[in-house]
């Protein structure tokens, strides 16, 4: 089994990243991908597990970016695989994005505090040095104060994208990130790009232009993907010649997402690899 989509307390995930490699090995995953919020700060503790456990380890990070081949930019996520995590721009992007959804949590905690007891106190208590900050941490301040009983709960509610607690951070244009990737020497897959439920997603034609740039391809497995919406993108990655990846997008037990419960053929982890400047550490 080939999971490659997890998060760790690198951001919001609920493991740390060594716990996160034990849980994996043991629900029988043989190569694994750490892929934190625009961060690469659980790369090291989770190699260190990875040799103890036993399993493959694909280093990579999921980067928040904004497509703007429409009049609006949509919020989209880029996995990116097996990079230099020293290489200048993506240091750069990733950096600036997490002091922005650092400056965004506080604001948005200001705003909440004006109705809920949390203090920014509060959302630190939940996070560590190192960590990038994101809704889940607020949600986590939220259910510390007793205000909402989980994630979901927080999202469905509050913290959900519109409401008069919400603030949107900085994320650089994903043509751009696609591009400083393979500069990189990795290998950029979309990421869950057809999650309507969450919000708006991209149309096609932000699909071709992302393959044009340098894009390997769709993450058409995930949970958040109806079968229709499956059967579309696979005809998409077929026809634009991209690889098709399946993964869980585990958090812990920050979302209900199993680790293992969708996987990537060992095929196309063998065209990652090949593609990708770093090795599979084990
Ligand atoms: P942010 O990037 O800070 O805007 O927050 C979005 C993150 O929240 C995504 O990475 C999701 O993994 C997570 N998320 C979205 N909806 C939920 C939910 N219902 N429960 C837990 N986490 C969620
Ligand atoms: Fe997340
Ligand atoms: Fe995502
Ligand atoms: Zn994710």
């Amino acid at each position: 089994m080939i999971d490659l989509h997890t998060h760790s307390t690198a951001s919001d995930g609920t493991d740390s990243p060594a716990r996160l490699v034990e849980v994996a090995a043991l629900a029988g995953i043989k190569t694994l991908a750490i892929t934190d919020h625009d961060t690469t700060s659980g790369w090291a503790e989770a190699a260190e597990s990875a040799g103890r456990f036993q399993i493959g380890l694909v280093r990579g990070a999921e980067i928040s970016a904004v497509a703007r081949t429409t009049g609006w930019g949509t919020g989209v996520h880029l996995l990116a695989y097996l990079y230099d995590p020293t290489h200048p721009d993506l240091v750069a992007e990733t950096e600036r994005t997490r002091d922005d959804r650092t400056s965004r949590a506080r604001r948005m905690v200001a705003l909440l505090g004006e109705d809920y007891p949390i203090t920014w106190d509060d959302l630190l208590a939940q996070t560590q040095p190192g960590t990038t900050i994101g809704r889940p941490h607020i949600a986590d301040a939220l259910v510390a104060a007793g205000v909402v009983r989980d994630r979901d709960e927080a999202f469905a509610t509050m913290l959900r994208t519109g409401t008069r607690y919400y603030v949107g951070h900085y994320a650089p244009d994903a043509v751009a990130t696609v591009k400083a990737v393979r500069a990189a020497g990795g290998v950029p897959v979309f990421a869950h790009p057809g999650a309507d439920a969450r919000g708006r997603v991209v149309p096609d034609s932000t699909i071709e232009e992302l393959a044009a740039a340098g894009l390997a391809g769709l993450e058409v497995d995930h949970r958040d993907h109806t079968p229709d919406t499956r059967r579309r993108l696979r005809d998409i990655a077929k026809s634009l010649e991209l690889l098709v990846t399946g993964s869980s997008d585990f958090h812990g037990s920050g979302k209900r997402n199993l680790i293992g419960e969708n996987t990537t053929e060992p095929e196309v982890l063998e065209a990652i690899v090949e593609q990708g400047t770093l090795e599979v550490l084990r």
